[in-house]
């Protein structure tokens, strides 16, 4: 039987310095699984981009937190969740699709869903419009 052998909590607000702070906090509690390089950046990249939707999309670069847990269990499985109380999303197929943004500044390719969906084993987004976006995203340490 698998159990969690070890997980953690971060709390932060939406501020654009977060999403290194994130990466490097989930990287460093990560780390005690001796990942091999390649795992490491994969997860990197991937919460990269949730925080970065979070702050971006959810907010809209006003003032909110975002919610992080992770978790590891026995059979080297990784689950962390990004949670964050913004403007959600409507239709979550469409916004996970590939090349689909809602940007209209030209500074983003559509491709934060896709680059999350790469670099982890499963991703779910659960999201209500108006009530903030909720994903999980797992990955098995060899
Ligand atoms: P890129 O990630 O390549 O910079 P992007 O952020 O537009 O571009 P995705 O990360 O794939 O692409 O997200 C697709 C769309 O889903 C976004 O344009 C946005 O409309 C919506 N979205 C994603 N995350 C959130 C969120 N946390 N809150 C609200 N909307 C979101
Ligand atoms: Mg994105």
């Amino acid at each position: 039987m698998k159990h969690v052998k070890n997980h953690m909590k971060l709390y932060l607000p939406s501020l654009s310095v977060n999403e290194g702070v994130a990466r490097s906090v989930i990287a460093s509690f990560v780390a005690q699984l001796n990942p091999t390089l390649e795992e490491l950046s994969d997860i990197k990249c991937a919460v990269s981009e949730a925080v970065t939707n979070s702050i971006v999309h959810g907010y809209k670069f006003n003032q909110g937190m975002i919610y992080i847990g992770v978790k590891y269990y026995s059979n080297r499985t990784v689950i962390i969740e990004i949670k964050d109380k913004g403007c959600g999303i409507e239709n979550v197929a469409q916004a996970m699709t590939p090349l689909f943004t809602t940007d209209t500044s030209g500074e983003r390719s559509g491709m934060g869903f896709a680059v999350m969906q790469t670099f982890m084993d499963k991703l779910i987004v659960r999201s209500k419009s108006g009530e903030g976006v909720k994903i999980l995203m797992s990955k098995q340490l060899k």
